[in-house]
């Protein structure tokens, strides 16, 4: 039996499809290249180009392949373009996750894992966050994951589906081959714009606001290294394989570093002086998330081991430096 990956062409698919492999597991990818990149994809996986919501399609896939669980990345996920652009998330992180389940639902496959985040929490009371935590969402990004898991748990009732939602963190690094890693156009994420800095592709960094209620001014996050999230994704398959009840789990280092600490960090791993520069604050950022993962630490026998910043940062630079232009090459 295969393990259906959707969105298996995007950061944490790649990386999670590569795990799989590596493993000697057996793996089907689904991603439509919109976001994704073929050539993120690794040799051993069989994949089929197509979107989620094209229920011949997906009925196809089924056929051809004996599925036993679904891990399901396929989602817009760039919060900033989730506020310009909210029906355009709901349509693609919502609507097409609804009519991939209804295929799901149709072809007696009762198991799938999907990517959630923190940004369901919006800002918390305090930290570190636990899964039971408030979810008040400041971005329709978090929204349309919120609604998601919401809409899992509805199905699942209905239909005797069992789901994982993980709530990831900051997700950042690279594969330790340096031959995947985080590509996005445009690129918003932090630790991959800094990192243009000392490939000559920006002068500086901008950092946004200076004057959140944190120790240094900016905000603090909880990196977590892609590779382990990959780790992730696996145990929790194997927990649903094995019997275990839906459930939701954060996905965290349980430590949190201000945006000024993650520069500083990247000077050290790259050698070169990264200027930056403080600018206003960017809308819906709050300034603090750190997750306590101890639920997925006890349940799911999770424990990350790439957890220092130096080591996330020194394989994301593995990665960029020797890939610019990311898969566009
Ligand atoms: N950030 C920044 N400058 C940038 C990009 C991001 O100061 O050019 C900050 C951003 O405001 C946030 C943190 O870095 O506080 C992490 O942002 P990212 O977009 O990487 O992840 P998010 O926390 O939004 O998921």
């Amino acid at each position: 039996m295969a393990i259906l990956i959707l969105g298996g062409a995007g950061y944490i698919g790649s990386h999670t499809v590569y795990a799989l492999c590596e493993g000697g597991r057996d793996v089907v990818v689904v991603d439509n290249l919109e976001t994704g990149f073929a050539a993120a994809i690794h040799p051993n996986a069989r994949f089929y180009k197509g979107d989620i919501s094209d229920k011949n399609f997906i009925n196809g896939v089924f056929q051809k392949e004996k599925i036993s669980s679904v891990i399901h990345f396929a989602a817009y996920s760039l919060v900033g373009e989730s506020v310009t652009r909210p029906l355009e998330y709901y349509e693609n992180n919502l609507c097409k996750t609804r009519d991939f389940l209804a295929c799901m639902v149709a072809n007696g496959v009762d198991k799938i894992v999907f990517s959630s985040t923190a940004a369901t929490y919006g800002e918390p009371d305090e930290v570190p966050i636990m899964e039971d935590d408030r979810t008040q969402p400041a971005n329709p990004y978090g929204e349309t994951k919120l609604a998601m898991e919401k809409m899992f748990h509805w199905v699942a009732e209905a239909h005797g589906i069992r789901y994982v939602s993980l709530r990831y963190f900051n997700a950042s690094g690279a594969h330790e081959s340096g031959k995947i890693g985080e590509a996005h156009n445009p690129e918003s994420h932090l630790i991959p714009l800094i990192l243009q800095v000392p490939n000559g592709q920006s002068e500086y960094i901008s950092i946004f606001g200076n004057d959140y209620p944190t120790a240094d001014g900016t905000c603090i996050r909880d990196y977590i290294h892609v590779t382990d999230l990959a780790t992730a994704h696996i145990l929790a398959v194997d927990y649903l394989e094995k019997g275990g009840k839906s459930d939701i789990f954060n996905l965290g280092n349980g430590v949190g570093f201000s945006v000024k600490e993650v520069v500083d960090t990247a000077r050290k791993v790259t050698g070169h002086p990264i200027p930056q520069k403080e600018v206003e604050r960017r809308g819906g950022d709050p300034a603090k998330l750190i997750a306590s993962s101890q639920k997925a630490v006890k349940i799911l026998g999770w424990r990350p081991t790439h957890d220092s910043l130096e080591e996330i940062i020194s394989s994301a630079w593995k990665w960029h430096k020797h890939h610019p232009k990311g898969f566009q090459e």
